[in-house]
């Protein structure tokens, strides 16, 4: 039995004053939540803030990415068990920003997915293919790379979240269809199968890509969409609260 999830990724906003505020409304309109889970992913700076804002709620706290080594010369970098001390559960690894922009490769994050897990972080996996990947359908085998590429060596798979974020979707207003998101999920939960056998059902695929309150109804009615990944509408506690009630109302 998969039980939902919808993870906000706040990624470079909010000062401090700012997350404890939103943080706030978060936990305030999520006190009745059952069969899920709520997650926030402040940047670094407001990780403490935010933990110290949600500890006692049904929210619990992720960051947006982290280093695969434990410690040591890398400036400017965070550790693992720097994350599980100021209270991380989850931890987004290999979102396509961080893919492009700061040229991770699937091997830097199938290291990030090991190390997550063996300090007890659950990782948030990303993966997602660009629009021209798209236009020249190749969707399926950079899905399948990723995936496998993600998560070679790695055992505790009821730990690892994946969330499915065409690169195309994000930020765009450009949502994929239900029909489109169903059918990459239905192919991840194919590739699950195939590499741990029938854990594979219980294993959560979020949708990201322009989620807001008006387009989640469809997505969520799909059967392997288990919830989202959202970026621009988790900063407005209202957008991100409609989200939510959503997905627990229908999941
Ligand atoms: C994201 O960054 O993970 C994301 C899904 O962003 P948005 O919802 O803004 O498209």
């Amino acid at each position: 039995m998969r039980t939902w999830i919808v993870a906000g990724n706040w990624k470079m906003h909010n000062t401090i004053g700012e997350s404890i505020t939103l943080a706030q409304a978060i936990k305030e309109g999520t006190t009745n939540i059952k069969n899920g889970e709520v997650v926030i992913a402040p940047p670094f700076t407001s990780l403490y803030s935010a933990y110290e804002t949600i500890k006692d709620s049904q929210v619990t706290l992720a960051a947006q990415n982290m280093h695969y080594e434990d410690k040591g010369a890398f400036t400017g970098e965070i550790a693992p068990g720097m994350l599980k001390d100021i209270g991380c559960t989850y931890v987004i690894i290999g979102h396509s920003e961080r893919r492009k922009y700061f040229h991770e490769r699937d091997e830097d994050i199938n290291l990030k997915v090991k190390k997550a897990l063996a300090v007890g972080l659950k990782p948030i996996l990303c993966v997602g293919e660009t629009e021209d990947e798209r236009i020249k359908d190749v969707t399926q085998s950079v899905i399948d790379r990723q995936i496998k590429k993600a998560l070679s060596g790695v055992d505790k798979i009821d730990k690892v979240v994946i969330a499915y974020e065409p690169v195309w979707a994000i930020g765009t207003g450009k949502v994929a269809t239900s029909i489109q998101a169903e059918e990459v999920h239905r192919f991840i939960r194919g590739i699950l199968k195939e590499l741990y056998g029938d854990v594979s059902k219980d294993i959560r695929i979020l949708y990201g890509g322009s989620v807001t309150k008006d387009n989640i109804g469809e997505l969520i009615g799909m059967e392997n969409i288990d919830g989202a990944l959202v970026g621009g509408a988790s900063l407005k506690p209202d957008a991100f609260l409609g989200i939510i009630q959503q997905i627990s109302g229908k999941k």
